[in-house]
């Protein structure tokens, strides 16, 4: 049903076979209307999106055997695959809705959905512990009820919705037991209140918990339809996505840009290029008759939101998503705070590739944590362990701007003098160096920014330095930086410290 090409963090590239086509995901998948939609689904197809979501609860209660007889794909005119939604925003909207689960699922099936979502209960957000816990449990006994009625021939892939919002033990719990009952894919159930408070620390959370439970299956995300928080879902695993924000932003005259949304009377120029924005000036705009400017305004924030995903994917083709995310959090105070998260989530390692075309960039303390130098400093490891003679000398000299280190003149001269030495150079991104493997990704394929580091920034190269400097007796740095001379200060390093190897 999935198959995944490429990855980078724990985001990838992959293709969902449906009874109606194959989608490539990562997908953002517009809600449609059943009753009425205004941007066409002829538009929606011809732009590109080959999956759409529609609610099944409104087309049961609006056409009824009418929607059996003809299928979901003839009610909203697309030929591509459909996704449908069984109620569970109405349930957080008006309180309940009046159908069994099983009745929803069997409905599903007759309008030949082809990835349908049985019946849940969405926890929202600020609901107490108990309460919450109740809500999984019931969104527990519908999927279970709705398997019964699951035809396993229709090639449809269902989908397991998560619910637990910001408990995240339920989150895990719920997505471990939905597992365990055989679907296919996953649907994280999100709070629209996470996203409308920018609560994208939390959100982000929530995807780990989810995540680390279900790490193979495809995952939907509900409701994420801010272009801020497209890089973080996918970076953090979630395949497709879903919002009607295109729609709803339109509604209140909101245009969505690559960072954020601006209201429509806050702007003064157009500087995207869509269709839409190369066609009219920001006066022709505010001229329009309301329900056509909803409808242009809601193609431009289509765009933009295709415009990211492409560009997100773009990123994980070029083995660049870290440094994506990293420069997408600087959009908002926020979004910067939830990409604290990527410091400790081991997930990301798992899909980020061993070795990258492309050199990684290197610029602040966040970046020590990327998966590629947790994998080096590693590597650093094992080498002290397996690889190193019983050397007594150690000598550290910085960083040449010559990869790898072993080919520099300096190390050449440094090893004719010493020949016993132990020699390595050290990046604070990195940590210790040994020549030996500095041709090994990334010690060969980084650039990193050479501006004055604070040792406090950086615990992993003082720990990276205290265990591998241990095992030596003599210890000699050369040309030592300031950041070379806090940490020989901070780790009570016993070194002879000289400006010159020719001093020697
Ligand atoms: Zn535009």
């Amino acid at each position: 049903v999935f198959e995944v090409w490429h990855s980078d963090l724990a985001a990838r590239i992959g293709r969902l076979q449906t009874p109606h086509g194959v989608v490539e995901t990562p997908a953002f998948v517009p809600v449609v209307h059943p009753v009425r939609q205004t941007v066409s689904t002829q538009f929606l197809k011809k732009m590109g999106f080959d999956l759409v979501i529609t609610n099944a609860y409104i087309t049961l209660c609006h056409y009824g055997d009418e929607a059996r007889r003809r299928g979901i794909h003839d009610i909203i005119n697309f030929d591509g695959s459909v996704m449908t939604d069984s109620g569970g925003y109405q349930v957080l909207e008006y309180g309940s809705v009046k159908v069994e689960p099983e009745t929803m699922a069997q409905f599903e099936n007759d309008i030949k959905s082809d990835i349908p979502i049985p019946l849940d209960r969405p926890t929202g957000y600020g609901l107490e512990y108990e309460k919450a816990k109740e809500y999984v449990a019931i969104t527990l006994k519908n999927a279970l009820e709705s398997l019964r009625v699951i035809n396993d021939n229709t090639g449809a892939i269902w989908v397991a919705p998560v619910q637990g919002a910001e408990h995240f033990d339920l989150v895990e719990y719920s997505a471990r037991e939905l597992d365990t009952m055989g679907f296919e894919m996953m649907a994280l159930g999100s709070p629209v209140e996470l996203m409308e408070a920018y609560e994208f620390a939390m959100l982000a959370r929530m995807i780990v918990s989810a995540k680390r439970v279900i790490p193979a299956k495809p995952i939907h995300l509900f409701g994420a339809g801010h272009p801020l928080t497209i890089p973080l879902a996918i970076a953090l695993g979630c395949d497709t996505f879903d919002s009607a924000s295109y729609m709803l932003y339109a509604k209140d005259n909101r245009y969505m840009t690559p960072n954020g949304t601006i209201r429509l009377d806050e702007l003064s120029y157009l500087s995207c290029q869509c269709p839409v924005c190369s066609s009219h000036t920001v006066q022709e705009l505010h001229k329009m008759e309301t329900d056509m400017r909803t409808i242009e305004i809601a193609k431009h924030n289509l765009h933009i939101l295709k415009a990211e995903v492409e560009a997100v994917k773009q990123a994980i083709m070029d083995g660049r998503l870290w440094e994506y995310v990293m420069q997408k959090a600087r959009a908002h105070p926020k979004l910067m705070e939830a990409a604290q998260i990527f410091k400790d989530v081991e997930m990301l390692e798992e899909g980020t590739p061993l070795f990258k075309e492309k050199a990684i960039f290197f610029y602040d303390p966040i970046d020590q944590h990327r998966p590629e130098a947790k994998r080096f400093r590693r590597m650093v490891t094992t080498f002290q362990s397996s690889k190193m003679k019983k050397k007594k000398k150690l000598i550290l000299c910085p960083e040449d701007e010559i990869h790898p280190f072993y080919s520099t003149t300096s190390y050449k001269d440094i090893v004719k003098k010493f020949p016993d030495a132990q020699v390595c150079s050290y990046s604070p991104f990195l940590g210790i160096i040994p020549a030996e493997i500095s041709d090994i990704f990334p010690a060969s394929h980084n650039l990193a920014t050479k501006s004055d580091h604070k040792l406090e920034d950086y615990p992993t190269f003082v720990e990276s330095l205290k265990s591998f400097a241990d095992k030596f007796e003599k210890i000699l740095i050369i040309a030592p930086d300031d950041f070379m001379r806090q940490a020989a200060k901070a780790t009570r390093l016993n070194a002879h410290l000289v400006d010159d190897i020719s001093a020697l």
